[in-house]
C-alpha cells in the first residue's frame, strides 16, 4: 500500500532505554510532519507503556521489550510488546490511579495518560504471556486547512 511506514525496535528492559524508546518512536513520526505537542503526547505514551513493561512486566529482569509503529496516511499505530507476568484484570489495571505497586510510588495513571494522549488505546494480555499496548493517534487533527477557498 502507498502511504504506509513500519519499523519494529527491540531493546533490553533497562529504564536507561526508555529515552531511547521515545526518541525513537519521535524521530520515526516525523514524517507526518507532527506539531511539538503532538510529538509530546506520543513520547509520553511511549514512556508510560515502556515503564511498565520494565516494572510492571518484567520487575526489573532484564527481558526484551519491543515497539512495532506502522503509519497509514496520517496516522500511526504503536504497539509495545513485552514477555512478562501479564495481567490478570486488564479492566481494574486500566482505572485511574489503580496500582499493584503503591509501595514503589506509582500512581496508577500510566494507563489514563496513554488514554488521553493518544486517540485508542488496547491493552492485550495474559498471565504468564506478557502484555501488548496498542495505540493509535492521528496526526494533523486539530490544524486548519487553509485552501483557496477559505481565503
Ligand atoms: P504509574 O504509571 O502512574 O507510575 P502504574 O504503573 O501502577 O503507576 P498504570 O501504568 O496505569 O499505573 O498501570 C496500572 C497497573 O496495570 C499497574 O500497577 C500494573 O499492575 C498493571 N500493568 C500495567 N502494565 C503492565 C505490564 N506491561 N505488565 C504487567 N502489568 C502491567
Ligand atoms: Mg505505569
Amino acid at each position: 500500500m502507498e502511504n504506509t511506514n513500519e519499523m519494529q525496535v527491540i531493546f533490553d528492559s533497562r529504564s536507561s532505554n526508555e529515552s531511547f524508546a521515545r526518541v525513537t518512536v519521535a524521530s520515526f513520526m516525523t514524517a507526518l510532519n507532527p506539531t511539538v505537542e503532538e510529538v509530546s503526547d506520543v513520547k509520553t505514551a511511549v514512556s508510560e507503556a515502556v515503564t511498565n513493561a520494565i516494572i510492571h512486566g518484567y520487575e526489573s529482569e532484564i527481558h526484551n521489550i519491543s515497539i512495532r509503529c506502522r503509519t497509514e496516511g496520517q496516522t500511526l499505530y504503536l504497539e509495545v510488546r513485552d514477555e512478562g507476568k501479564g495481567i490478570e484484570d486488564i479492566k481494574q489495571a486500566m482505572e485511574p490511579l489503580y496500582t499493584s505497586k503503591p509501595e514503589l510510588e506509582r500512581s496508577g495513571m500510566g494507563f489514563s495518560f496513554m488514554e488521553a494522549f493518544m486517540d485508542k488505546l488496547e491493552v492485550e494480555s495474559s498471565p504468564g504471556m506478557g502484555t501488548v499496548v496498542k495505540m493509535e493517534k492521528t496526526i494533523g487533527k486539530g490544524r486548519r486547512l487553509w485552501t483557496a477557498q477559505s481565503l
